[in-house]
């Protein structure tokens, strides 16, 4: 089919007032930034729609890669035409015959954005209808179900021809919501924390705390990998930040007894995560903790570990079952990296017996006998930057400037 443009649906930002304008053209910046193999298109952004005009790119290829932007709600192939009903009926009838398969139901559906079109929306119906039912023997009208839902959109410009409508995925356009900073670990919960933020416009910057040698390579590898995948949602690149966490680690074993060391350690990635998300201007931070999941996820500990920081602490999944985070890291691709057996920092020093409910007082107690501030300073120092792009890994931070 000939197919010269993708017409865009808005999703819930075209609920957004005065807004509006900046919605529109974040997801027109991102729509842009995923199509940069496809160099002939174009994009023309409408208040109400935006159009991807195709100058001889192909749909096939560029289909799969608007399904993974948020802040579109659906999306057609179409065809732009003249508002000539000869020319209507022609092409109606070439596109139904390209996909039409013998006995598939269809029906009509004209919109009729422009009033002063000759004929209304019950005769576009018909009109249409009857010729493609003269026209291709077997084809039969289901308007409850129908396999082909041809629609007619007349618009003052032109009239808009398509056939198929694409489920978007949905949410809201990178970044219109803001930065935060995403706790990545290798585990199946915090990418799947990433995305739900992600989807709600939030544009994230991953925190990871790597203890070498006690952590290996590939823990790390798998990190990357996953921040890949949110690299595809983030609007195309996905910023991640190493932070060497094995001294301190080291130190809280040392220094604090052993059932309080896990909530220690989390204090101390929050503070580390806190620092950077200064450093990088977020406003918050997302975290993959799921209520009563595991001993660090009481809401005691939770207690415990936030009373270091007065940023917002964002839980997608507190309330989320682990067999609903499956699948949803089934659905985004991250699933099968997460299960790779490779070990986290925190499993590697995890004591045998952590506090399901630990007490903020004692735990300030027992770190007030070191210093960590200088370490923290340190670790922030030492922190490693990495951008991943679509598909493609840059190094270090000098190469930052030129994405923002
Ligand atoms: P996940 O599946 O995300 O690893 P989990 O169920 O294993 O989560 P915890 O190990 O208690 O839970 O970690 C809780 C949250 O703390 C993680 O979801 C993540 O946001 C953060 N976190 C844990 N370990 C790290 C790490 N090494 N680096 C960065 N963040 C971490
Ligand atoms: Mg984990």
């Amino acid at each position: 089919m000939n197919y010269d443009r993708i017409l865009i649906r808005y999703g819930e930002l075209s609920t957004k007032g005065r807004n509006r304008k900046i919605f529109v053209d974040k997801l027109r910046k991102t729509i842009q930034k995923a199509l940069v193999h496809f160099p002939n298109t174009k994009i023309e952004a409408k208040r109400e729609r935006m159009y991807v005009l195709l100058n001889g790119e192909s749909p096939e290829e560029i289909i799969p890669l608007l399904k993974n932007i948020f802040g579109i709600q659906s999306f057609s192939p179409a065809m732009k035409l003249e508002r000539e009903i000869d020319t209507i009926k022609e092409a109606a009838l070439n596109m139904v015959s390209s996909i039409y398969n013998e006995g598939d139901t269809f029906k009509i559906s004209a919109r009729r954005a422009d009033k002063s079109f000759s004929l209304d929306t019950g005769e576009i119906n018909y009109l249409f209808g009857s010729h493609l039912l003269k026209n291709i023997p077997g084809l039969k009208v289901d308007v409850k179900n129908p396999v082909i839902n041809v629609q007619i959109e007349v618009r003052s410009e032109a009239v808009y021809l398509s056939c198929e409508n694409i489920a978007g995925a949905g949410g809201l356009p990178a970044g219109t919501s803001g930065k935060a900073m995403l706790m990545l670990s290798g585990g199946l919960d915090s990418p799947v924390a990433g995305y739900l933020t992600m989807k709600r416009g939030l544009e994230l910057e991953g925190v990871h705390f790597f203890s070498p040698p006690f952590t290996s390579e590939r823990a790390k590898q798998k990190v990357i990998d996953l921040s890949s995948k949110l690299a595809n949602m983030n609007g195309g690149h996905f910023v991640l930040h190493i932070v060497p966490f094995t001294e301190i680690q080291q130190l809280i074993h040392k220094q604090i007894p052993e059932n309080y060391t896990m909530t220690a350690t989390r204090r101390l990635m929050l503070r580390i995560t806190d620092e950077l998300s200064k450093r990088q201007e977020a406003l918050a931070i997302v975290t993959g903790e799921s209520l009563g999941q595991v001993a660090s996820q009481t809401l005691e500990s939770m207690h415990a570990i936030n009373d270091v920081t007065n940023t917002p602490i964002l839980r997608p999944l507190i309330a989320v079952d682990k067999t609903d985070i499956i699948d949803i890291a089934k659905n985004i691709e991250t699933h099968d990296i997460s299960i790779r057996p490779y070990e986290d920092c925190c499993t590697v020093f995890v004591p045998s017996s952590p506090k399901t409910k630990p007490k903020k007082e004692k735990v300030q107690y027992y770190e007030s006998f070191v210093d960590f501030e200088p370490m923290i300073k340190e670790a922030v120092e030492k922190t490693e930057t990495i951008i991943l792009k679509r598909d493609i890994i840059l190094n270090s931070a000098d190469t930052m400037d030129s994405l923002f």
